[in-house]
């Protein structure tokens, strides 16, 4: 028996330099978490998804690297992967997920380059499936993939995952009809077909419901072949990581400079990648009423804006990097002065220490997408003060939102509401910090990600049992 866990993007990196090439498989959360829940229960497990590397390179290097599972790469020719995942998965399906309708660049060949990747990955999975083994489908990429594999492999147990709002049935129906059904049905080929929220849970029941008009009993759709069991399970962080990364060597020095550089201010901070749904105009625009409002903050403050670049080729993106570009350059020229620059921009990645420093030097995390799934920067920047200072602000459209519940929450759109409650954070008190920290950094270390696997994979086991029982 084994798992197998199916992801866009495989939990692997390659470097080339010129007479070498180096494979790593990458340290992230989803990643540990499904690998020490394989190794406590004591089976193997496959990771299947793109390769964003060549046939010949992973051949001749494949078996000279440290393995902790399998990996099983499926080379998509160059062009099919684009419509797959440029136009179709990003240009309409997180477009519209995210409550974003206008930005929708629905095409058919999308569609169809959509459906082709999903069987094609389907065949692959099924290749390598054994009875008894668990697969593991994760996002919106491949949401066709749990019927198709249903059919190819009727008693499987299949688990489905979406990292993504679900929306609800007036901005769903926007899609076409046969968009509609597609994903509604492939959805409905797992055993459990999980959530980060009782909200989108629900949103997605009744998309079944008045779409295929297929009703459910407690979250349960029986159909013909099995039962789909459609569940919140909210993502989370490896929090001890995070937590005990305060205290490394490196952070602490990074952090004293950090301190240092700006010893006379508060610094707000927040990290995203460049992506129109986390915020970053509506931040800014905030930041600006801020200063205005609150002029007692001029030369007192500093907001450290980190961007991560991001599905740079995508026409959206680009033009979102101009607008917040512009922004900061009008609050800088405006606000700011030759001793002071009021935000602080960055549009380059940071390694982990250099994000726990910045994280547990900042007095302000201002968090504030639009709409997002979860948000785990909330969770990481939330577990990460071991000195439990700093306050949190975190939008209420975040699905962090419902589980860290001593955040300041804001509406990312009302910049008079966020430029008060900044006024609000960055006065609050130890005590009141200490509290608040507490008590989510409480619920964070039980509700952790490897619990979040564990749960996930232990419903798909019952769910799929279920069945088996009853023929
Ligand atoms: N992160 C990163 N590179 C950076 C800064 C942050 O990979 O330069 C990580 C961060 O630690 C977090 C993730 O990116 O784990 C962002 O996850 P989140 O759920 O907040 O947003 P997403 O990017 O998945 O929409």
């Amino acid at each position: 028996m084994k798992i197998i866990t199916v992801s866009y993007r495989l939990p692997l990196s390659i470097k080339k330099s010129k007479d070498n090439v180096k494979i790593t498989q990458s340290a992230g959360g989803l990643a540990t978490a499904v690998l020490s829940y394989s190794e406590k229960s004591n089976v193997d497990l496959t990771w299947v998804g793109i390769a964003d590397f060549d046939k010949t390179t992973w051949e001749n290097n494949k078996n000279r690297y440290d393995k902790n599972f399998e990996v099983e790469p499926v080379f998509l020719e160059k062009q099919l992967n684009r419509m797959f995942y440029n136009i179709f998965s990003n240009s309409v399906l997180w477009a519209l997920f995210h409550y974003f309708p206008s930005f929708v660049e629905y095409t058919d060949d999308g569609f169809e380059a959509y459906k082709k990747a999903n069987e094609i990955v389907a065949q692959k999975v099924s290749d390598i499936y054994e009875p008894g083994d668990i697969i593991w489908i994760h996002d919106y990429h491949f949401l066709g993939l749990p019927h198709l594999l249903r059919k190819l492999q009727p008693d499987a147990k299949i688990g489905f995952f979406l990292h993504i709002p679900f929306p609800n049935f007036e901005i769903f129906r926007i899609l076409p009809n046969k968009v509609k059904k597609y994903i509604l049905n492939g959805v409905l080929g797992s055993n459990v077909a999980g959530f980060h929220t009782w909200d989108n849970t629900i949103h997605f029941t009744e998309c079944v419901e008045k779409i295929l008009g297929v009703p459910h009993k407690n979250f349960i759709f029986s159909q013909e072949s099995h039962r789909t069991k459609a569940g919140s399970f909210p993502i989370s962080i490896d929090f001890d990581k995070f937590h005990e990364a305060y205290d490394n060597d490196r952070v602490v020095t990074l952090r004293k400079e950090i301190k240092e550089l700006y010893e006379d201010k508060k610094i707000i901070f927040s990290v995203d990648r460049l992506d129109y749904t986390k915020g970053v105009t509506n931040r800014l625009k905030a930041f600006e009423k801020f200063l205005k409002k609150y002029p007692e903050w001029s030369e007192k403050v500093v907001f450290l804006l980190v961007l991560v670049p991001s599905r740079e080729e995508i026409k959206k993106y680009g033009e979102r990097k101009r607008m917040i570009e512009l922004s900061i350059g009008r609050i800088n020229g405006n606000m700011g002065n030759y001793k002071w620059t009021p935000v602080v921009y960055q549009y380059q990645p940071v390694n982990f220490n250099k994000l726990i420093a910045l994280y547990t030097s900042a007095d302000v995390a201002l968090i504030s997408p639009v709409r997002d799934g979860m948000n785990l920067v909330a969770k990481e920047y939330v577990a990460s003060r071991k000195d439990l200072r700093g306050a949190l602000i975190l939008s209420s459209m975040a699905g962090a939102a419902k589980d860290l519940k001593e955040a300041i929450t804001i509406n990312p759109f009302d910049a008079e509401m966020i430029a008060d409650k900044l006024s609000y954070a960055l006065n609050m008190n130890e005590k009141e910090q200490e509290v608040r920290l507490e008590r989510m950094q409480r619920y964070l270390k039980k509700h952790d990600v490897f619990n979040w696997a564990t749960k996930f994979l232990n419903e798909t086991e019952k769910i799929h049992k279920l069945d088996s029982k009853s023929t």
